[in-house]
């Protein structure tokens, strides 16, 4: 089974880039489910499997049953992989993307900019003119900025994460 690179890419987040998190999921998607299972198939050590696995169970996209090894009397546990609970974050992350661009793209069309020659500091119309267009820092005339490219850059921005929020929707686990 194969993982999207977006669900590898929340996975390597959740654990701070811990080398193994993707394969301990894949396990878990294969059907080992045993923390012991686990770090046998993955060859990781079993201490560090469960650490990874505990980060994802904090995250809320990994979740543990508890039973007693009726052989030994200890406990043993076995893990579960919240895929759903992954695309929702995904899903959120995109959101979250998209409502930014949307806030910078409002702040681009609603305010006219002024920037300096020489710093490239740019100011709103309103600060600019408080220092009657002459740059606070190197005394160079401020420029009225024409920012059309800037919303045109964001616009383009806005449908791509829209597309890719689209897609991480149907995320798929190719079996
Ligand atoms: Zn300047």
């Amino acid at each position: 089974m194969e993982i999207d690179p977006a669900v590898e890419k929340i996975l390597m987040d959740i654990t701070n880039n811990e080398e193994g998190s993707v394969s301990i999921i894949e396990c878990i998607l294969n059907g080992k489910t045993f923390d012991s299972e686990i770090a046998e198939e993955t060859e990781i050590k079993l201490n560090t499997v469960r650490k990874i696995l505990y980060k994802f169970h904090d995250a809320g996209i990994a979740s543990y049953k508890r039973t007693k090894d009726p052989e030994t009397n200890w406990f043993i546990y076995s893990w579960k992989f919240d895929k759903e609970k992954v695309s929702d974050i995904i899903s959120k992350k995109h959101q979250r993307n998209t409502e930014d661009i949307e806030k910078s793209i409002k702040y681009e069309e609603e305010n006219m900019f002024f920037a300096c020659k020489t710093n490239g500091h740019r100011y709103k119309f309103e600060k600019a003119s408080e220092f009657n267009f002459v740059c606070p820092d190197c005394n160079d005339t401020l420029e009225y900025q024409d920012n059309t490219s800037r919303i045109i850059e964001l616009l383009k921005e806005k449908a791509d994460s829209k597309s890719t929020n689209k897609l991480s929707t149907e995320i798929k686990y190719i079996e």
